[in-house]
Protein backbone atom coordinates (compact mmCIF):
# COMPACT_ATOMS: atom_id res chain seq x y z
CA UNK A 1 0.00 0.00 0.00
CA UNK A 2 1.55 3.28 -0.86
CA UNK A 3 0.25 5.23 2.16
CA UNK A 4 0.27 9.09 2.20
CA UNK A 5 3.00 10.59 4.49
CA UNK A 6 2.77 14.40 6.00
CA UNK A 7 6.42 15.23 6.90
CA UNK A 8 6.77 17.95 9.26
CA UNK A 9 9.96 19.93 8.74
CA UNK A 10 11.67 22.81 10.04
CA UNK A 11 11.11 25.74 12.00
CA UNK A 12 9.90 28.99 12.46
CA UNK A 13 7.79 31.59 14.37
CA UNK A 14 4.01 31.46 13.71
CA UNK A 15 0.91 33.58 13.12
CA UNK A 16 2.52 36.80 15.36
CA UNK A 17 -0.25 36.26 18.55
CA UNK A 18 0.72 39.12 20.81
CA UNK A 19 1.65 37.82 24.53
CA UNK A 20 0.25 40.01 27.21
CA UNK A 21 2.04 38.06 30.79
CA UNK A 22 -0.49 38.94 33.35
CA UNK A 23 0.22 38.01 37.10
CA UNK A 24 -2.37 35.10 37.14
CA UNK A 25 -3.95 34.34 40.22
CA UNK A 26 -3.30 30.60 41.60
CA UNK A 27 -6.54 28.98 40.87
CA UNK A 28 -7.46 31.14 37.66
CA UNK A 29 -5.63 28.48 35.50
CA UNK A 30 -8.77 25.56 37.32
CA UNK A 31 -10.85 28.38 36.22
CA UNK A 32 -10.50 28.02 32.54
CA UNK A 33 -10.34 24.34 33.03
CA UNK A 34 -14.16 24.40 34.77
CA UNK A 35 -14.88 26.54 31.56
CA UNK A 36 -13.89 24.83 29.00
CA UNK A 37 -15.57 21.34 30.60
CA UNK A 38 -18.64 22.90 31.22
CA UNK A 39 -18.82 24.26 27.37
CA UNK A 40 -17.18 20.76 25.92
CA UNK A 41 -20.02 19.05 28.37
CA UNK A 42 -16.87 16.88 29.34
CA UNK A 43 -18.59 15.15 32.04
CA UNK A 44 -20.49 13.53 28.79
CA UNK A 45 -17.80 12.81 26.82
CA UNK A 46 -15.95 10.85 29.99
CA UNK A 47 -19.12 8.63 30.69
CA UNK A 48 -19.50 8.04 26.99
CA UNK A 49 -18.80 4.44 25.75
CA UNK A 50 -18.61 5.24 22.21
CA UNK A 51 -17.45 8.86 20.58
CA UNK A 52 -17.44 8.83 17.01
CA UNK A 53 -15.54 11.47 14.96
CA UNK A 54 -15.92 12.03 11.46
CA UNK A 55 -14.10 14.27 8.83
CA UNK A 56 -13.49 14.74 5.35
CA UNK A 57 -9.77 16.25 4.62
CA UNK A 58 -8.41 18.05 1.52
CA UNK A 59 -4.62 17.21 0.61
CA UNK A 60 -2.66 19.04 -1.74
CA UNK A 61 -0.50 16.17 -3.49
CA UNK A 62 1.64 18.37 -5.58
CA UNK A 63 3.00 15.23 -7.42
CA UNK A 64 -0.36 14.95 -8.52
CA UNK A 65 -0.27 18.27 -10.16
CA UNK A 66 -3.35 19.81 -7.99
CA UNK A 67 -2.78 23.58 -7.87
CA UNK A 68 -5.90 25.20 -6.98
CA UNK A 69 -7.14 25.96 -3.20
CA UNK A 70 -7.59 23.25 -0.82
CA UNK A 71 -11.73 23.11 -1.05
CA UNK A 72 -10.76 21.51 -4.93
CA UNK A 73 -8.08 19.57 -3.88
CA UNK A 74 -7.86 15.38 -2.77
CA UNK A 75 -10.33 14.05 -0.51
CA UNK A 76 -9.47 11.49 2.50
CA UNK A 77 -12.33 10.69 4.67
CA UNK A 78 -11.85 9.53 8.69
CA UNK A 79 -14.22 7.83 11.03
CA UNK A 80 -12.36 7.50 14.22
CA UNK A 81 -15.03 4.96 16.76
CA UNK A 82 -13.14 5.88 20.31
CA UNK A 83 -13.82 3.96 23.69
CA UNK A 84 -11.24 6.20 25.50
CA UNK A 85 -12.03 4.77 29.03
CA UNK A 86 -11.17 1.25 27.67
CA UNK A 87 -8.67 2.45 25.01
CA UNK A 88 -10.41 0.73 22.57
CA UNK A 89 -10.61 2.51 18.63
CA UNK A 90 -11.26 2.01 15.09
CA UNK A 91 -9.84 4.84 12.69
CA UNK A 92 -10.61 4.17 9.63
CA UNK A 93 -9.56 5.93 6.41
CA UNK A 94 -11.00 6.18 2.60
CA UNK A 95 -8.62 8.30 0.11
CA UNK A 96 -9.03 9.24 -3.14
CA UNK A 97 -6.06 10.18 -5.65
CA UNK A 98 -6.50 10.81 -9.23
CA UNK A 99 -9.54 8.37 -8.94
CA UNK A 100 -7.91 5.47 -7.25
CA UNK A 101 -9.43 5.07 -3.94
CA UNK A 102 -7.48 3.51 -0.46
CA UNK A 103 -9.40 2.40 1.78
CA UNK A 104 -8.40 0.81 5.32
CA UNK A 105 -8.97 0.77 8.91
CA UNK A 106 -7.07 0.60 12.50
CA UNK A 107 -8.28 -1.15 15.34
CA UNK A 108 -7.39 -1.28 19.32
CA UNK A 109 -8.90 -3.15 21.74
CA UNK A 110 -7.97 -5.16 25.04
CA UNK A 111 -4.10 -3.99 24.15
CA UNK A 112 -3.94 -5.24 20.94
CA UNK A 113 -3.93 -3.72 17.90
CA UNK A 114 -5.11 -4.39 13.58
CA UNK A 115 -4.89 -2.47 10.69
CA UNK A 116 -7.39 -3.57 7.95
CA UNK A 117 -6.48 -3.19 4.25
CA UNK A 118 -10.04 -3.23 2.52
CA UNK A 119 -9.11 -4.47 -1.22
CA UNK A 120 -7.74 -7.26 -0.59
CA UNK A 121 -9.98 -7.94 2.83
CA UNK A 122 -6.66 -8.50 4.90
CA UNK A 123 -5.78 -7.97 8.76
CA UNK A 124 -2.84 -7.62 9.69
CA UNK A 125 -1.28 -8.00 13.54
CA UNK A 126 0.57 -4.69 14.66
CA UNK A 127 2.76 -4.66 16.87
CA UNK A 128 3.03 -3.04 20.48
CA UNK A 129 1.31 -0.10 19.96
CA UNK A 130 0.90 2.67 22.49
CA UNK A 131 -2.88 3.72 22.33
CA UNK A 132 -1.57 7.63 22.81
CA UNK A 133 1.41 7.17 20.29
CA UNK A 134 -1.04 6.03 17.51
CA UNK A 135 -4.20 7.61 18.62
CA UNK A 136 -3.33 10.52 19.86
CA UNK A 137 -3.26 12.43 16.39
CA UNK A 138 -7.30 11.79 16.27
CA UNK A 139 -7.86 13.16 19.97
CA UNK A 140 -5.14 16.27 19.29
CA UNK A 141 -7.25 17.03 15.73
CA UNK A 142 -11.00 17.18 17.94
CA UNK A 143 -10.83 20.55 20.53
CA UNK A 144 -13.45 18.48 22.33
CA UNK A 145 -11.56 15.58 22.49
CA UNK A 146 -8.90 17.63 23.97
CA UNK A 147 -10.93 19.50 26.08
CA UNK A 148 -11.48 15.72 27.60
CA UNK A 149 -7.71 15.47 28.18
CA UNK A 150 -7.09 18.89 29.82
CA UNK A 151 -9.96 18.18 32.34
CA UNK A 152 -8.36 14.77 32.94
CA UNK A 153 -4.94 15.83 32.97
CA UNK A 154 -5.68 18.96 35.28
CA UNK A 155 -2.73 18.33 37.60
CA UNK A 156 -0.10 18.84 35.04
CA UNK A 157 -2.08 21.95 33.86
CA UNK A 158 -0.10 25.55 33.96
CA UNK A 159 -1.40 29.07 33.13
CA UNK A 160 0.91 31.15 30.46
CA UNK A 161 -0.93 34.10 29.82
CA UNK A 162 -3.45 36.18 27.98
CA UNK A 163 -2.85 36.61 24.48
CA UNK A 164 -4.94 37.89 21.23
CA UNK A 165 -5.92 35.74 18.87
CA UNK A 166 -7.72 36.03 15.70
CA UNK A 167 -9.18 39.13 17.44
CA UNK A 168 -10.78 37.86 20.27
CA UNK A 169 -8.75 37.42 24.35
CA UNK A 170 -7.51 34.41 24.93
CA UNK A 171 -5.98 32.54 28.13
CA UNK A 172 -3.37 30.42 26.98
CA UNK A 173 -2.64 27.27 29.30
CA UNK A 174 -0.51 24.38 28.67
CA UNK A 175 -0.29 20.71 29.69
CA UNK A 176 0.54 17.40 29.26
CA UNK A 177 -0.78 14.70 27.07
CA UNK A 178 1.23 10.87 27.32
CA UNK A 179 3.13 10.18 24.23
CA UNK A 180 3.23 14.16 23.84
CA UNK A 181 5.02 17.32 23.84
CA UNK A 182 3.21 19.58 26.32
CA UNK A 183 -0.01 20.79 24.45
CA UNK A 184 -0.31 24.88 24.41
CA UNK A 185 -3.94 26.06 23.71
CA UNK A 186 -5.92 29.32 23.67
CA UNK A 187 -8.94 29.30 25.25
CA UNK A 188 -11.36 31.96 24.80
CA UNK A 189 -12.25 34.06 27.40
CA UNK A 190 -15.66 34.01 26.48
CA UNK A 191 -17.13 31.19 25.49
CA UNK A 192 -14.25 28.70 27.10
CA UNK A 193 -13.71 27.53 23.03
CA UNK A 194 -10.66 26.12 22.01
CA UNK A 195 -9.38 27.98 19.23
CA UNK A 196 -5.75 26.84 18.49
CA UNK A 197 -3.53 24.69 19.94
CA UNK A 198 -0.02 24.04 19.19
CA UNK A 199 3.45 21.74 20.51
CA UNK A 200 7.12 21.85 19.44
CA UNK A 201 8.01 18.26 18.37
CA UNK A 202 11.39 17.33 18.15
CA UNK A 203 13.99 20.52 18.36
CA UNK A 204 12.70 22.49 15.98
CA UNK A 205 8.77 21.82 14.46
CA UNK A 206 5.99 23.36 15.50
CA UNK A 207 2.92 21.60 14.94
CA UNK A 208 -0.04 24.27 15.15
CA UNK A 209 -3.89 23.29 15.05
CA UNK A 210 -6.62 25.79 14.39
CA UNK A 211 -10.44 24.41 15.27
CA UNK A 212 -13.06 26.91 13.78
CA UNK A 213 -16.51 27.63 12.93
CA UNK A 214 -17.97 26.08 15.74
CA UNK A 215 -21.72 24.37 15.28
CA UNK A 216 -23.14 22.79 18.25
CA UNK A 217 -23.97 18.66 17.24
CA UNK A 218 -25.27 16.00 19.66
CA UNK A 219 -25.12 18.81 22.62
CA UNK A 220 -21.32 19.46 22.36
CA UNK A 221 -19.76 22.57 19.87
CA UNK A 222 -17.48 20.97 16.90
CA UNK A 223 -15.17 22.75 15.16
CA UNK A 224 -16.38 22.24 11.52
CA UNK A 225 -13.23 23.29 9.86
CA UNK A 226 -9.85 22.78 11.51
CA UNK A 227 -6.44 22.77 9.95
CA UNK A 228 -2.94 21.67 10.89
CA UNK A 229 0.08 23.77 10.21
CA UNK A 230 3.76 22.18 9.95
CA UNK A 231 5.80 25.56 10.63
CA UNK A 232 3.62 27.68 8.79
CA UNK A 233 2.82 25.50 6.20
CA UNK A 234 -0.80 24.07 6.02
CA UNK A 235 -0.94 19.65 5.93
CA UNK A 236 -4.46 19.85 5.06
CA UNK A 237 -7.80 21.27 5.95
CA UNK A 238 -10.78 19.22 7.52
CA UNK A 239 -14.04 20.17 6.55
CA UNK A 240 -17.59 18.47 7.63
CA UNK A 241 -16.77 17.71 10.87
CA UNK A 242 -18.91 15.34 12.96
CA UNK A 243 -19.26 14.49 16.23
CA UNK A 244 -22.01 11.65 17.62
CA UNK A 245 -21.97 10.27 21.16
CA UNK A 246 -23.33 6.41 21.98
CA UNK A 247 -24.62 5.97 18.71
CA UNK A 248 -25.69 1.72 18.89
CA UNK A 249 -24.32 1.47 15.39
CA UNK A 250 -20.99 1.81 16.41
CA UNK A 251 -21.19 -0.57 19.08
CA UNK A 252 -19.25 -3.42 17.69
CA UNK A 253 -16.81 -1.11 15.97
CA UNK A 254 -14.12 -2.97 17.61
CA UNK A 255 -14.56 -5.93 16.11
CA UNK A 256 -12.58 -7.10 12.61
CA UNK A 257 -15.31 -8.14 10.31
CA UNK A 258 -16.26 -11.63 9.94
CA UNK A 259 -14.12 -13.09 6.33
CA UNK A 260 -11.23 -10.74 6.93
CA UNK A 261 -8.44 -12.60 7.07
CA UNK A 262 -4.99 -12.59 8.03
CA UNK A 263 -2.35 -11.73 5.03
CA UNK A 264 -0.23 -14.10 3.86
CA UNK A 265 3.53 -13.88 4.06
CA UNK A 266 5.16 -11.48 2.30
CA UNK A 267 8.09 -11.62 0.11
CA UNK A 268 11.30 -10.63 2.32
CA UNK A 269 12.71 -7.81 0.28
CA UNK A 270 15.27 -7.40 3.23
CA UNK A 271 18.25 -7.72 1.52
CA UNK A 272 19.48 -6.25 -2.19
CA UNK A 273 18.93 -9.50 -4.65
CA UNK A 274 19.73 -10.01 -8.51
CA UNK A 275 17.42 -12.87 -9.66
CA UNK A 276 17.49 -13.48 -13.34
CA UNK A 277 14.16 -13.59 -14.82
CA UNK A 278 14.81 -14.55 -18.45
CA UNK A 279 17.52 -14.63 -20.60
CA UNK A 280 19.27 -11.43 -20.56
CA UNK A 281 17.05 -9.74 -17.98
CA UNK A 282 17.92 -9.22 -14.47
CA UNK A 283 15.10 -7.56 -12.02
CA UNK A 284 17.81 -6.13 -8.95
CA UNK A 285 16.87 -3.97 -6.17
CA UNK A 286 15.87 -4.25 -2.04
CA UNK A 287 13.40 -2.84 0.50
CA UNK A 288 10.94 -0.64 -2.05
CA UNK A 289 13.26 -0.06 -5.10
CA UNK A 290 14.03 -2.34 -8.08
CA UNK A 291 15.50 -1.56 -11.32
CA UNK A 292 14.96 -4.37 -14.30
CA UNK A 293 18.11 -4.61 -16.53
CA UNK A 294 17.85 -6.09 -19.86
CA UNK A 295 20.77 -6.38 -21.81
CA UNK A 296 21.68 -6.63 -26.00
CA UNK A 297 24.21 -6.85 -27.60
CA UNK A 298 24.74 -3.27 -28.06
CA UNK A 299 24.37 -2.57 -24.33
CA UNK A 300 22.19 -2.53 -21.18
CA UNK A 301 18.67 -0.83 -20.75
CA UNK A 302 17.55 -0.23 -17.10
CA UNK A 303 13.85 0.52 -16.06
CA UNK A 304 13.42 1.27 -11.93
CA UNK A 305 15.15 4.74 -11.13
CA UNK A 306 13.86 4.60 -7.62
CA UNK A 307 16.33 6.08 -5.24
CA UNK A 308 19.58 3.83 -4.89
CA UNK A 309 20.24 3.33 -8.66
CA UNK A 310 23.96 3.21 -8.66
CA UNK A 311 23.71 0.36 -5.90
CA UNK A 312 21.56 -2.07 -8.02
CA UNK A 313 23.74 -1.13 -10.71
CA UNK A 314 26.75 -2.18 -8.84
CA UNK A 315 24.96 -5.25 -7.42
CA UNK A 316 23.83 -6.19 -11.59
CA UNK A 317 27.56 -5.97 -12.65
CA UNK A 318 29.04 -7.51 -9.67
CA UNK A 319 26.80 -10.57 -10.02
CA UNK A 320 26.23 -11.05 -13.75
CA UNK A 321 29.64 -10.04 -14.30
CA UNK A 322 28.08 -8.28 -17.43
CA UNK A 323 30.31 -5.02 -18.30
CA UNK A 324 28.41 -3.53 -20.86
CA UNK A 325 27.67 0.01 -20.83
CA UNK A 326 24.43 1.45 -19.65
CA UNK A 327 22.50 3.01 -22.89
CA UNK A 328 19.38 4.04 -21.71
CA UNK A 329 17.45 4.37 -18.03
CA UNK A 330 13.51 4.27 -18.47
CA UNK A 331 12.03 6.74 -15.92
CA UNK A 332 8.49 5.80 -15.06
CA UNK A 333 6.98 9.14 -14.84
CA UNK A 334 6.99 12.39 -13.23
CA UNK A 335 7.17 11.09 -9.82
CA UNK A 336 9.82 11.99 -7.63
CA UNK A 337 10.56 9.18 -5.77
CA UNK A 338 10.29 7.13 -9.26
CA UNK A 339 13.22 9.50 -10.63
CA UNK A 340 15.44 9.91 -7.47
CA UNK A 341 17.97 7.45 -9.40
CA UNK A 342 18.30 9.26 -12.74
CA UNK A 343 21.18 11.16 -11.92
CA UNK A 344 23.01 7.89 -11.20
CA UNK A 345 22.22 6.38 -14.81
CA UNK A 346 22.82 10.02 -16.12
CA UNK A 347 26.54 9.82 -14.91
CA UNK A 348 27.35 6.71 -16.42
CA UNK A 349 26.22 8.28 -20.05
CA UNK A 350 23.27 6.77 -20.63
CA UNK A 351 20.26 8.43 -21.98
CA UNK A 352 17.54 9.06 -20.26
CA UNK A 353 13.64 8.30 -21.66
CA UNK A 354 10.96 10.16 -20.10
CA UNK A 355 7.36 11.32 -20.62
CA UNK A 356 6.59 15.33 -22.00
CA UNK A 357 5.57 15.44 -18.04
CA UNK A 358 8.59 14.25 -16.46
CA UNK A 359 11.27 16.40 -18.52
CA UNK A 360 11.53 19.52 -16.83
CA UNK A 361 11.93 17.64 -13.24
CA UNK A 362 14.44 15.23 -15.13
CA UNK A 363 16.35 18.48 -16.58
CA UNK A 364 16.48 19.91 -13.05
CA UNK A 365 17.45 16.74 -11.15
CA UNK A 366 20.49 16.04 -13.40
CA UNK A 367 21.60 19.70 -13.95
CA UNK A 368 22.80 19.07 -10.15
CA UNK A 369 25.54 16.34 -11.78
CA UNK A 370 25.28 15.51 -15.11
CA UNK A 371 24.33 19.10 -16.98
CA UNK A 372 24.89 17.20 -20.34
CA UNK A 373 23.01 14.38 -20.34
CA UNK A 374 21.31 13.08 -23.25
CA UNK A 375 17.31 12.94 -22.43
CA UNK A 376 14.83 11.78 -24.86
CA UNK A 377 10.78 12.50 -24.48
CA UNK A 378 8.90 9.52 -25.64
CA UNK A 379 5.17 11.04 -26.21
CA UNK A 380 4.03 7.51 -27.83
CA UNK A 381 6.63 4.82 -28.02
CA UNK A 382 10.22 3.44 -29.18
CA UNK A 383 12.14 0.47 -29.29
CA UNK A 384 15.85 -0.27 -28.55
CA UNK A 385 16.78 -3.76 -29.84
CA UNK A 386 14.03 -6.15 -29.10
CA UNK A 387 12.18 -3.80 -26.11
CA UNK A 388 9.38 -2.06 -26.43
CA UNK A 389 9.30 1.26 -24.79
CA UNK A 390 5.49 3.03 -24.65
CA UNK A 391 3.75 5.51 -23.02
CA UNK A 392 0.23 4.86 -21.64
CA UNK A 393 -2.27 7.31 -19.29
CA UNK A 394 -3.32 5.46 -16.32
CA UNK A 395 -4.87 6.20 -13.03
CA UNK A 396 -1.31 6.61 -11.46
CA UNK A 397 -0.32 9.19 -14.08
CA UNK A 398 -1.34 10.72 -17.03
CA UNK A 399 1.45 9.27 -19.11
CA UNK A 400 4.12 6.58 -17.74
CA UNK A 401 6.77 4.99 -19.63
CA UNK A 402 6.23 0.91 -19.83
CA UNK A 403 8.44 -1.66 -21.14
CA UNK A 404 7.63 -4.82 -22.98
CA UNK A 405 10.53 -7.80 -23.99
CA UNK A 406 8.96 -10.04 -26.32
CA UNK A 407 11.33 -12.59 -27.03
CA UNK A 408 10.78 -13.02 -23.18
CA UNK A 409 7.66 -11.65 -22.88
CA UNK A 410 8.69 -9.60 -19.89
CA UNK A 411 6.36 -6.40 -19.37
CA UNK A 412 7.46 -3.99 -16.68
CA UNK A 413 6.08 -1.44 -15.14
CA UNK A 414 5.54 0.50 -11.55
CA UNK A 415 3.42 1.89 -8.99
CA UNK A 416 0.61 -0.56 -10.61
CA UNK A 417 1.10 -4.05 -9.40
CA UNK A 418 3.26 -6.10 -7.19
CA UNK A 419 3.45 -9.60 -6.33
CA UNK A 420 3.86 -9.33 -3.02
CA UNK A 421 3.12 -12.30 -1.12
CA UNK A 422 5.55 -16.47 -0.91
CA UNK A 423 2.12 -18.58 -1.43
CA UNK A 424 -1.00 -16.40 -2.22
CA UNK A 425 -2.61 -14.70 -4.96
CA UNK A 426 -1.88 -10.83 -5.00
CA UNK A 427 -4.41 -8.26 -5.28
CA UNK A 428 -5.15 -5.18 -7.65
CA UNK A 429 -5.92 -1.72 -6.76
CA UNK A 430 -7.34 0.95 -9.56
CA UNK A 431 -4.35 1.72 -11.29
CA UNK A 432 -3.67 -1.49 -11.93
CA UNK A 433 -7.35 -2.01 -14.01
CA UNK A 434 -5.85 1.33 -16.16
CA UNK A 435 -3.28 -0.28 -16.90
CA UNK A 436 -4.53 -3.17 -17.97
CA UNK A 437 -7.26 -1.35 -20.19
CA UNK A 438 -4.10 0.51 -21.40
CA UNK A 439 -1.94 -2.44 -22.49
CA UNK A 440 -4.18 -4.08 -24.01
CA UNK A 441 -4.22 -1.23 -27.42
CA UNK A 442 -0.88 -2.80 -27.89
CA UNK A 443 -0.25 -6.29 -29.53
CA UNK A 444 2.01 -7.39 -26.89
CA UNK A 445 1.54 -11.01 -25.33
CA UNK A 446 3.04 -10.75 -22.20
CA UNK A 447 3.90 -13.75 -20.24
CA UNK A 448 5.85 -12.26 -17.32
CA UNK A 449 4.90 -8.65 -15.08
CA UNK A 450 7.50 -6.87 -12.99
CA UNK A 451 7.29 -3.96 -10.96
CA UNK A 452 10.34 -1.95 -9.83
CA UNK A 453 8.56 -1.80 -6.49
CA UNK A 454 8.84 -5.19 -5.79
CA UNK A 455 10.89 -8.05 -5.93
CA UNK A 456 9.34 -11.56 -7.55
CA UNK A 457 8.37 -11.86 -11.06
CA UNK A 458 4.60 -13.11 -11.35
CA UNK A 459 3.07 -14.15 -14.14
CA UNK A 460 0.62 -12.15 -16.74
CA UNK A 461 -2.17 -14.10 -15.95
CA UNK A 462 -1.87 -13.61 -12.16
CA UNK A 463 -1.82 -9.79 -13.42
CA UNK A 464 -5.10 -10.14 -14.79
CA UNK A 465 -6.66 -12.60 -12.67
CA UNK A 466 -6.66 -9.62 -9.71
CA UNK A 467 -7.44 -6.98 -11.70
CA UNK A 468 -10.74 -8.92 -12.80
CA UNK A 469 -11.51 -9.43 -9.07
CA UNK A 470 -10.97 -5.59 -8.39
CA UNK A 471 -14.39 -4.39 -7.15
CA UNK A 472 -15.17 -0.84 -8.72
CA UNK A 473 -17.49 0.22 -6.49
CA UNK A 474 -14.94 1.19 -4.08
CA UNK A 475 -17.51 0.72 -0.95
CA UNK A 476 -16.11 -2.30 0.66
CA UNK A 477 -18.37 -3.98 3.22
CA UNK A 478 -20.96 -1.37 2.87
CA UNK A 479 -18.87 0.76 5.21
CA UNK A 480 -20.44 4.03 6.67
CA UNK A 481 -17.39 5.69 5.39
CA UNK A 482 -17.91 5.22 1.91
CA UNK A 483 -21.70 6.21 1.43
CA UNK A 484 -22.69 9.08 -0.51
CA UNK A 485 -18.66 9.57 -1.44
CA UNK A 486 -18.49 12.10 -4.00
CA UNK A 487 -17.49 10.28 -7.58
CA UNK A 488 -15.01 11.25 -9.68
CA UNK A 489 -13.98 14.79 -7.48
ZN1 LIG B 1 4.59 7.42 -10.18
Amino acid sequence: MRAVAMMILCGCAMFGSVGIHAQAPTNQVDQIIDRVSAAYKVDRLNQASTIRFEEERRFEFPDHEYRSNFHELSTQRQHHILDLNNQSASSEYLTQIANSHWHGRSVAKDGKSWFILYAPQYVQEAEDQDFYGYYGRVIRSSAALLARELFNAKDTAKYIGEEMWMGKQHDKVTFEMPNSPPLNILVRKDSGMISYMDRIVGETSTVSYIYEKYEVQDGIPVAYEHSIYGNGIRLFLSLDRKLVIDDQSDKNAFEIEAGIVPEPQRVDQSAMTVEKTADNIFHVGQNEHYSTFISTNDGVVAFGMGPGFADRLQAYRQQTAIDLPLTHAIISDHHRGEMAGALDAASTGATLLVTPDALDRVQQLVAQGSPAAQIETIENQTAIGDLVVANVSTAHAGSNLVAFHEPSGTFVQTAHFSILYNNAASFAEFPAVTLNDAVTKFDWTPKIILSAESRKAGPWQAFQKAVSEFDPTACFRNRRICQNWRQGS
